[in-house]
């Protein structure tokens, strides 16, 4: 997992505001910097016109100290260690980069990630010298990603595509007619084919650069997973992550939850119940476990049930899951950002969280919040 360990503006070559982050100045001479998006921008009053000049001198032209005594030219009153706090708290909060940092990978990878590279940086609020180590943190993970069927098959295009280093990919089923309005990775010809076969000719296809595996198996309980995740450990290499991907059988995330929290595997699952799509970010030890978060989730719905009903019972779940290019398409893209967010760090990913949309109110807020709940059967005796 990620780590954000203290970067202090010694470590700088040449600091320099990130283009993503470019400052302006407002009407009434504040200084705004790091876009204008929520959750990443910062508004810093300037009376006295100095930050203006600092941002300006952090345009990655200069070293740390140039760039103080750049500020002390213009504005002679001011302290050397003020301008350096002022640097300090800007890289702190993420906003700065180093002109100097060089990207430790093949020319044919810096090539081919120069476009998630920047958007990283630009989502990335942690201080780091180069955007280029969350890339490298993708390059080093292993997935295991259970299901690649609509939501499973958006979601490994998009883990192999980003260059994660090794997806492994279990599923037991074969490629149907019926699949084709959904599932990106296979094609007409793939029918009747094993869809982990079909999957993995299609994600080796397309990027050689990273490690796609797979096998044809079917979960059939909690041993299975405590197997699949068992075994990389095994070999020597633990996965860093299982994203769960399929809704069959019924208990699949119940099974997931307690093979991760006793494996203290973080893992990530996402799905639909007709136009509501969500995705859920789970670490042991870190906030709600999936069983904390449904309970909560129920409590919250006040479903109101008669005595001896089943919640289950208040939402249709169908033999036929229906679904559709869209909301299988924003499931695997929503359970690809939430593994590729704990897998880099970037963004900073709440454990214990459910996130999504609703296509009938897409404007409306979807989320899922409880706190971790001690007498939680999965999770409630762990410290
Ligand atoms: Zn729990």
């Amino acid at each position: 997992m990620a780590d954000t360990a203290a970067v202090t503006v010694e470590a700088f070559g040449r600091p320099r505001i990130k283009p993503e982050h470019r400052a302006y100045r407002t009407v009434d001479g504040n200084v705004r910097v790091g876009s204008v998006i929520h959750g990443i921008g910062a508004e810093i009053a300037d009376p006295r016109g100095w930050v203006w000049t600092l941002v300006e001198a952090m345009d990655g032209s200069r070293g740390p100290s140039e760039v103080v005594a750049e500020v002390l030219r213009g504005h002679p009153e001011l302290s050397g260690a003020d301008a350096r706090q002022a640097m300090a708290d800007l890289l702190a909060a993420g906003f700065v980069d180093d002109a100097d940092a060089s990207a430790s990978l093949p020319p044919r990878e810096q090539d081919r990630y120069s476009r998630g590279v920047p958007l990283l940086r630009w989502m990335d609020l942690a201080p780091r010298t180069s955007p280029w180590d969350a890339q490298l943190r993708l390059r080093e993970s292993r997935v295991l990603l259970v299901g690649v069927g609509g939501t499973g098959g958006h979601a490994a295009q998009a883990l192999v595509a980003s260059g994660v280093g090794h997806v492994h990919c279990v599923d037991p089923d074969v490629v149907e007619l019926s699949n084709l309005n959904r599932q990106p990775l296979y094609r007409e010809s793939d029918l009747g084919r094993p869809k982990v076969e079909a999957a993995l000719a299609t994600l080796r296809a397309l990027n050689s650069d990273v490690t796609v595996t797979g096998e044809h198996r079917e979960v059939r309980g909690p041993e299975d997973l405590t197997e699949l995740v068992a075994a990389s450990a095994l070999a020597g290499s633990p996965y860093d992550l299982l994203v769960l991907a399929a809704d069959r059988p019924d208990a699949i995330r119940r099974w997931t939850n307690r093979a991760c929290l006793a494996a203290e595997l973080p893992w990530v699952d996402a799905g639909y119940r007709g136009p509501l799509v969500t995705a859920g970010v789970y670490v042991p030890g870190q906030g709600a476990c999936w069983e904390c978060l449904r309970e909560g989730e129920i409590a919250r719905r006040d479903l109101r049930l008669g005595p001896g009903q089943d919640p289950e019972s208040a939402s249709p779940r169908m033999p036929w899951n229906p679904a559709s290019a869209v909301t299988a398409g924003l499931s695997g893209a929503l359970l690809a950002h939430a593994a590729l967010a704990l897998l880099t760090g970037v963004p900073a990913m709440e454990p214990g969280f459910r996130f999504g949309v609703n296509l009938m109110l897409p404007g409306d807020p979807v989320h899922q919040r409880t706190p971790r709940r001690l007498d939680c059967p999965a999770c409630g005796e762990r410290t």
